[in-house]
C-alpha cells in the first residue's frame, strides 16, 4: 500500500492518504482562483475513507464556502488542508496538489476543468483530457 503524505506550510498539521486516488484536477474556475489565490489550481481527489489527518486537527478552521463546498485550513498559516466539494465529488476530501511531500506520477493531472474561465496566457496541455 503506498502512502502519500502532505502538510501545511508551518507544519503544525499534517495528513496522509493512500493510492489508489479517484482523480487529480486541474481546475481554472474563479472559486478555486479565489481559494488558493493562484491563477488555477491542481486538486488531488481523495475518497474520505483513504485520507486521515495524522498531526494538528486541533488547528484547522472550517470555512463553509457555499452549501456544498468547504475549505479546511490551518489557522497558523492558512495552507489549504482538505476541501469538500459535495456537488462534483461527494464522499471525497480534495487536496491542493502543492501542499503534498512528494510528486509521482500517480499525483500528475489527469483532466481539466472550467477551461472556458481559464486566464488567457495558460496553455492547455494536450494530453490532459478537458472535462466541461
Ligand atoms: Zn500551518
Ligand atoms: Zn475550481
Amino acid at each position: 500500500m503506498t502512502i502519500e503524505k502532505g502538510s501545511c506550510h508551518c507544519g503544525a498539521v499534517r495528513w496522509e492518504f493512500f493510492l489508489p486516488i479517484k482523480t487529480v484536477v486541474k481546475c481554472h474556475c474563479s472559486n478555486c482562483r479565489k481559494l488558493q489565490g493562484s491563477d488555477y489550481s491542481t486538486w488531488v481527489v481523495v475518497p474520505g475513507e483513504q485520507y486521515s489527518i495524522t498531526q494538528g486537527s486541533e488547528k484547522i478552521t472550517k470555512y463553509q464556502a457555499n452549501e456544498k463546498s468547504s475549505k479546511n485550513f490551518c489557522s497558523n498559516c492558512g495552507t489549504a488542508v482538505f476541501l469538500s466539494n459535495g456537488k462534483h465529488f461527494p464522499g471525497n476530501v480534495v487536496l491542493a496538489l502543492g501542499a503534498l511531500e512528494s510528486y509521482s506520477e500517480e499525483l500528475s493531472p489527469k483532466i481539466q476543468v472550467y477551461t472556458s474561465n481559464k486566464a488567457e496566457w495558460v496553455r492547455l496541455h494536450d494530453d490532459e483530457p478537458v472535462i466541461s
